[in-house]
């Protein structure tokens, strides 16, 4: 029994809020573990590495890609992922709904938004946002989903700075809503807290959140 699984599950059933167990650079084993308590949502950052895992763990995983997703490595994703959560551009949603068409199918994403303060962190901003769904090349693509938004607080203990940026993404997240998908039902996974910052995150609207080194140990 994995009790610090258990007590997440708890707070997030009651709260109806999916749980992706972020399992990068854990092994098959330790996923393993953690499939045999009844998880099924995982998350990688990496194809290669997913790629690995993928052939070597039962195939009802679903898996969820979280990392900066490179357009050539597109293909080597698309036959299986459950939700690319960091799409972060046009170009990519292109050829994600590409290869969605060669495998028949759909595919779920989330655009993620750029909200911390480091250059680091991938995705897109506001404007960026509402140019990319403005689109007429957007509005053709037939093979892909939008299903919501996911984005990374900045990496800091001041807490006020991590509920800001997520009332920010949530405030993005009801706005876009309104606008583009008020007729469909499809908008509705708002991705935001990890480890660190998930309670934060739940109290700010989050309804998935990816969580690793609280369930794995540290990486
Ligand atoms: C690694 C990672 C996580 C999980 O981080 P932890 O601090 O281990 O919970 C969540 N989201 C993304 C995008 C990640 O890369």
């Amino acid at each position: 029994m994995n009790e610090q699984y258990n007590s997440l599950l708890k707070l997030f059933s009651a709260k109806k809020i999916s749980l992706v167990a972020v399992s990068k650079t854990k092994p098959v084993a330790e996923i393993l573990n953690l499939y045999n308590e009844g998880q099924r949502d995982f998350g990688e950052n990496k194809v290669q590495e997913l790629q690995e895992k993928v052939n070597q763990l039962p195939q009802d995983i679903r898996w969820h890609l979280i990392g900066h997703l490179q357009k050539n490595k597109v293909k080597y994703v698309a036959s299986f992922i459950h939700l690319i959560q960091s799409v972060d551009s046009l170009d990519l949603l292109i050829e994600i709904n590409k290869h969605a068409q060669n495998n028949n199918r759909f595919i779920s994403c989330l655009l993620q938004l750029h909200i911390a303060k480091e250059e680091t962190k991938f995705g897109l901003n506001e404007v960026e946002l509402h140019e990319l769904l403005n689109t007429e090349m957007y509005r053709s693509l037939k093979n892909i989903q939008i299903n919501g938004l996911m984005g990374m607080a900045t990496n800091t203990n001041d807490t006020d700075v991590i509920r800001n940026e997520f009332k920010y993404l949530k405030h993005i997240f009801e706005d876009i809503k309104s606008k583009y998908f008020s007729r469909r039902n499809h908008f509705i996974e708002l991705s935001m807290g990890m480890s660190s910052d998930y309670l934060i995150a739940i109290e700010e609207g989050a309804t998935m959140v990816r969580i690793g080194s609280l369930l794995f140990g540290n990486r």
